[in-house]
C-alpha cells in the first residue's frame, strides 16, 4: 500500500480512496461530537504469508456498544462489519502490519447531529493503513500522574469510544509531553487510578497483577481483557481488578500500559519514582513476549483470537 490505501469501505461498498471525500464545511458530526470509532490491528506473519486481524469480532462488538449508548442505531450488524474489514484488506492487499479504523458518524443530511437518532443518517466507514507494530522495539516509558481528572461515566462515559472523549486524552498527553514525560496516568475524581490517555494500566505487586476495574472510568479495553486472561491462564498469576490508589503506583514492582496501539509497553518510572529496579520486570517481559507470539499466529492455543485475511 502507498501512503494512503487505494480503497476504503463506506456504507457496505468498497470505494476508491479518491471518491470518499468529506465536505468539511458540512460535516457537522466531525465538527461537533457525534462520532464513534474503533482501533484494530492486523499483524503480518512473513513465514505464514498471512495477515492476522487481532480480536476483530470483539472490536466490532464494542463498536456496536459505543453506537448503542450514543443512540446511533447501527445500520450494519457485526458480521457484516467484520466481513467488510476482511474484504477491504484483501482488496488493498498489504504485506505488513496494519491499523484498521472503523468510524460511525452522522451524514451531512442529519439535521441536528447532537440529537439526531435517524438510522438513515448514520454513515460507517472503515479505513486501514499500514502501521508497523512496536513490539519488536524495546520501548519503555517514563510517565507522570496527570493533574487532569478523568472523564466519568455519568457525564462522558469512557466506555464509549467516542471521538469527543479524546479531548481528555489530548489534554493529558500534551501536558505530559510538554513537561518532559513520555506519557501520563489519569486519576478519577476520587483520586483512584483510571488509565492512560490511549491505554489501560497494570501494576504488579509481589507477583499479583493488578488493574483498575471496568467501573473505574476506563475504556473496556480488549487488550486489557487479553492480558488478564494470559496472566491467569498462561502465566498462572493472580489478577485483581479493583480500585488502585495513586501511591500504589509509587511502590509497584512493575507497571505497563496495554492497548491496541500501545500493545504491551513497559513503564519504568512514574513521577520520577523508579518502578521497581527501573528495569522492565519479569512479568511484563513475559506478557509482552506472549502477546508478540499470539498476535502473529505463533501460539497455537490462541489462534481463535485471530482472523486470517488471505485464503
Ligand atoms: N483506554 C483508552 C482511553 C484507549 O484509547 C485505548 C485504545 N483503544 C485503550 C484504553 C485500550 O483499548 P484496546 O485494548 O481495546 O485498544
Amino acid at each position: 500500500m502507498s501512503s494512503h490505501p487505494p480503497y476504503l469501505w463506506l456504507n457496505g461498498e468498497i470505494v476508491p480512496w479518491e471518491s470518499a471525500t468529506i465536505h468539511l464545511v458540512d460535516a457537522r458530526s466531525l465538527l461537533t461530537v457525534s462520532s464513534v470509532y474503533e482501533g484494530i490491528r492486523g499483524y503480518w506473519n512473513p513465514q505464514h504469508e498471512q495477515l492476522y486481524v487481532f480480536r476483530l469480532p470483539e472490536h466490532m462488538r464494542r463498536f456496536g456498544d459505543s453506537m448503542k449508548v450514543m443512540r446511533m442505531q447501527p445500520a450494519f450488524d457485526k458480521e457484516v462489519l467484520c466481513q467488510g474489514v476482511v474484504e477491504l484488506l484483501r482488496r488493498n492487499a498489504p504485506h505488513g502490519d496494519v491499523y484498521i479504523r472503523p468510524v460511525g458518524s452522522f451524514a451531512p443530511e442529519a439535521g441536528n447531529v447532537t440529537g439526531d437518532v435517524d438510522p438513515k443518517h448514520l454513515e460507517v466507514m472503515i479505513y486501514a493503513n499500514e502501521r508497523p507494530s512496536s513490539l519488536s522495539q524495546d520501548r519503555q516509558m517514563n510517565v507522570a500522574v496527570s493533574s487532569w481528572t478523568r472523564i466519568s461515566d455519568n457525564s462522558m462515559p469512557p466506555r464509549v469510544k467516542s471521538n469527543a472523549n479524546y479531548l481528555s486524552s489530548r489534554l493529558v498527553a500534551a501536558q505530559a509531553l510538554s513537561d518532559g514525560y513520555d506519557g501520563a496516568i489519569i486519576l478519577n475524581a476520587d483520586g483512584t487510578v483510571a488509565e492512560g490517555p490511549w491505554a489501560c494500566v497494570f501494576i504488579v505487586r509481589d507477583g499479583v497483577v493488578i488493574t483498575p476495574s471496568v467501573t473505574s472510568n476506563i475504556l473496556e479495553s480488549i487488550t486489557r481483557r487479553t492480558v488478564i486472561q494470559l496472566a491467569q491462564e498462561a502465566l498462572g498469576a493472580c489478577v485483581e481488578q479493583r480500585a488502585v490508589a495513586r501511591t500504589e503506583l509509587y511502590v509497584a514492582d512493575e507497571m505497563f500500559f496495554c492497548g491496541t496501539g500501545a500493545e504491551v509497553t513497559p513503564i519504568v518510572s512514574v513521577d520520577r519514582f523508579k518502578v521497581g529496579s527501573g528495569e522492565v520486570g519479569p512479568m511484563t517481559r513475559r506478557l509482552r513476549g506472549l502477546y508478540y507470539d499470539i498476535v502473529r499466529g505463533m501460539e497455537p492455543d490462541y489462534t481463535n483470537w485471530l482472523t486470517p485475511v488471505y485464503t
